[in-house]
């Protein structure tokens, strides 16, 4: 550390990496390269270290339980009430069950309880220092190489703060990528989110999470700590003039619609009452560029209707830790780890990616996905397979791969059951006791693949930060 210093403020620091924004991927990033012997500061524009994020659903999915485990946070957030449910999905075939054992179990805390811990426990690991409340307004460079940040407090005290790597999690709309001129692609979203937490619903299959995907129809209902439950609606942007003037009725309207979707109109609404977002436009980042990396929504900005933003920024974290340590205790060139972490972020998250952005614009189920879904709501095998990609244990390749043929099969199994008049037997008749067969996935397929606007939402609802 060095130059002049003011309350922590002010003057010139060095650190091996400076992280901008202290939510859950920068936080997680500081956890891993604290423990990794590195010297981190985490940049926040949020003085208030309870500060959280309030448009999410926070539904974690169990490809992030191992960073979480590894990070030693499942323990704590199970302590603090996190629910751990496995996924139903209702299509129009019927509900999709993968087998108990088999499908995955995510984690289930609410943002006003995850953010605060996760930032606790950022702040405890030797090695890492928070500085909260001062907001990065540039970012420094020798020639193409970004070589550290400015940061200004609320008073206009500038700090500067040196470091070989700079990593960007400042979220969805990233000012690092802005100013550091980093490549982004952009692609449509035709869907607008409303949510709330609810009390008292009588949820089927509590204290699992469902998911209707009624064809562009979407809802679904996350149990979460505290017995509330977070209910969802994503409906294609042609039906917010239904929305705006009485968002609360709207969403209750279109619960009742959902089939075998539990009332809303029995339920209490929390008195924080339901937030709306608009504008989901997907956001795509290189990851990388000379002396800089990108995590969590920074890199790639996601349709939340997979709820998918919050594992991944646990999970990005991970994969440029473990990729740049090695360079941060001086053992190779940082640029070997930036390039390891760039690919392993393209493998893992570029063919999910490829699919989302597809299905955000709220187009109709294409004849591929039909079969999916119509086989795995018939056949647990298939059912398997739906969850593993679901839960985003697996990767799109392998899904096509394992999943199409046997889709194939049950399909066509069940069509012939039909033709013959026995459709209800079909599921059984399908899989006469081999649902319990074990399915070979193989190892994830990654390992060899709102402008942000808020919106006032109605009776009892607040504006989101
Ligand atoms: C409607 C909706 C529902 C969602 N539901 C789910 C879900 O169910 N499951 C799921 O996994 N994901 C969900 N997500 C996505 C999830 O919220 C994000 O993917 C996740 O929060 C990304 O974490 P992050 O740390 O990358 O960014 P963020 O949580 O956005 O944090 C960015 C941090 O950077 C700070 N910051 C920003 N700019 C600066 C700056 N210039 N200087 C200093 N600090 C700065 C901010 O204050 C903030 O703390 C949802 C998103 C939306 C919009």
């Amino acid at each position: 550390m060095a130059g002049s210093e003011r309350d922590g403020k002010g003057g010139t620091r060095s650190y091996d990496a400076v992280i901008v924004g202290g939510s859950l991927a920068g936080c997680a990033t500081a956890m891993f390269l604290g423990r990794a012997g590195a010297r981190v500061a985490v940049v926040e524009k949020s003085p208030d270290p309870a500060a959280f994020k309030r448009i999410c659903s926070h539904f974690i999915q169990a490809s992030a339980v191992p960073t979480l485990e590894r990070l030693d946070l499942l323990g704590p957030m199970e302590a603090a009430g996190a629910v751990r449910p496995r996924f139903h999905a209702r299509v129009p075939w019927g509900w999709i069950e993968a087998p108990p054992e088999r499908a995955g179990r995510g984690v289930n805390l609410r943002r006003s309880k995850l953010d605060p811990m996760l930032r606790e426990r950022a702040a405890a690991t030797p090695g890492v220092e928070l500085l909260l409340g001062q907001t990065v307004k540039e970012v420094r460079r020798a020639g193409a190489k970004v070589i550290g940040v400015v940061a200004r407090d609320r008073e206009g005290v500038e700090t500067i703060i040196e470091a070989p790597l700079t990593i960007g999690a400042d979220g969805r709309d990233s000012a690092v990528v802005g100013l550091a001129g980093v490549k982004e692609k952009t692609y449509p979203h035709g869907r607008f989110a409303y949510g709330g937490y609810f009390e008292g619903v009588a949820l089927r299959h509590t204290p699992d999470a469902s998911v209707w995907m009624m064809d562009p129809d979407w809802a679904a209902a996350f149990p979460t700590d505290d017995g509330l439950t977070f209910c969802a609606v994503m409906p294609t942007k042609d039906r917010l003039p239904e929305f705006k003037p009485d968002p609360v009725a709207a969403m209750l309207d279109y619960f009742d619609a959902a089939p075998e979707a539990p009332s809303l109109r029995a339920a209490t609404l929390s008195d924080e009452g339901v937030l709306g977002k608009i504008d989901m436009t997907n956001r795509m980042r290189t990851p990388t560029a000379p002396g800089l990396a990108l995590v969590g929504d920074a890199a790639l900005a996601t349709d939340p209707l997979f709820g998918i933003g919050c594992g991944w920024a646990f999970q990005t974290a991970e994969w440029l830790a473990d990729s740049v340590a090695p360079a941060l205790r001086g053992e190779e060139e940082l640029e070997a780890g930036l390039r390891r972490y760039r690919r392993k972020h393209g493998r893992r998250l570029r063919g999910h990616a490829w699919m989302i952005h597809d299905y955000a614009t709220g187009r109709k189920l294409q004849p591929p996905e039909r079969l999916i879904f119509s086989a795995a709501a018939r056949d647990p095998r298939v059912a398997t397979i739906f969850d593993a990609f679901g839960t985003r244990r697996i990767g799109a390749a392998r899904m096509m791969a394992t999943g199409t043929p046997l889709a194939l099969a049950v399909n066509a199994r069940y069509a012939l059951a039909r033709r013959r008049g026995r459709v209800d037997a079909a599921p059984s008749s399908v899989d006469p006791g081999r649902g319990t067969e074990p399915i070979d996935l193989g190892s994830p397929v990654g390992d060899k693949g709102l402008r942000v606007e808020s919106e006032r939402a109605g009776a009892g609802a607040r504006k989101a930060a």
